[in-house]
């Protein structure tokens, strides 16, 4: 099997499990934005799910993000199919500049230092155009007391938001989550559909929803997700070798 069939074989079944979530959750799979994401896979991998029709890859570290987007730039070229980048790791804030120069998405925004940073180099993209970047907020799942927690606490959502739409070169758009490790991914959702209901009140037009992964997509879909991020279920396990 060429790595051609076998990433078309994952993508149609994680096309086939997204659809069947919706049909059971009384959504329509276009709401659904599939986010590949690739992080230890090559470039000629993100080729190939262009090739079959996938419009938005993610990424999760900086420098693995920046070299795999700069040897694709000929995709994103003129009359090239629409290829966005999404960063959903860890920030680094002396690294939040340099992403939001190649990220057209930042998923995992979840302290005000960021969001200067974001935005200054939001602004400086190159590009004839100005252009902005879209931003959802981190939210965390995870009690306030949790080691090694990522994302911001419900609470500390609204002045964060408040800085994103502030900002002249970020969009706000939503919100992003990951269920914690060793917890049922249809509890943490119900959490996170409290949390995003509150903001929805205050933000309406910021009606993204990044959640679900490979595991638990379905869990996510039934709770409002509009961005999946699925990597191994299209790509296969991750190579151990970082
Ligand atoms: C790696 C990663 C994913 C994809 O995980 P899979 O289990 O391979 O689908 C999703 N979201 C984030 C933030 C990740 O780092």
């Amino acid at each position: 099997m060429t790595r051609h069939d076998e990433i078309a074989a994952g993508l149609a079944r994680v096309r086939g499990r997204i659809a069947a979530a919706c049909a059971d959750a009384g959504r329509d799979p276009d709401e659904i934005t599939l986010v590949v994401i690739t992080k230890y896979f090559p470039a000629s991998d993100v080729r190939l799910l262009v090739d079959l029709g996938v419009t938005d890859v993610g990424e999760n570290r900086h420098q693995e993000a920046e070299a795999k987007h700069r040897e694709c730039a000929d995709l994103l070229g003129a009359g090239a199919p629409a290829l966005r980048w999404h960063f959903v790791g860890g920030l680094q804030s002396n690294k939040a500049a340099a992403v939001a120069a190649y990220a057209d998405v930042v998923h995992s925004v979840d302290r005000a230092k960021l969001v200067g940073r974001l935005d200054a180099g939001a602004h400086d993209r190159p590009g004839p155009a100005p252009t902005s970047v879209d931003v959802l907020l981190q939210v965390s799942l995870d009690p306030p007391d949790s080691p090694g927690r990522a994302g911001a606490d419900p609470t500390d959502l609204p002045a964060l938001a408040a800085l994103v739409e502030a900002a002249g070169s970020l969009r706000l758009r939503g919100l992003m989550a990951v269920a914690p490790l060793g917890e049922d991914p249809v509890a943490a959702f119900a959490r996170l559909s409290d949390v995003r209901r509150d903001f929805l009140a205050d933000h309406p037009s910021a009606d993204w929803l990044s959640a679900g992964m490979s595991g638990d997509l379905e869990a996510a879909i039934r709770a409002g997700a509009t961005h999946v991020r699925v990597g191994t279920a299209v790509l296969g396990s991750r190579p151990s070798v970082q």
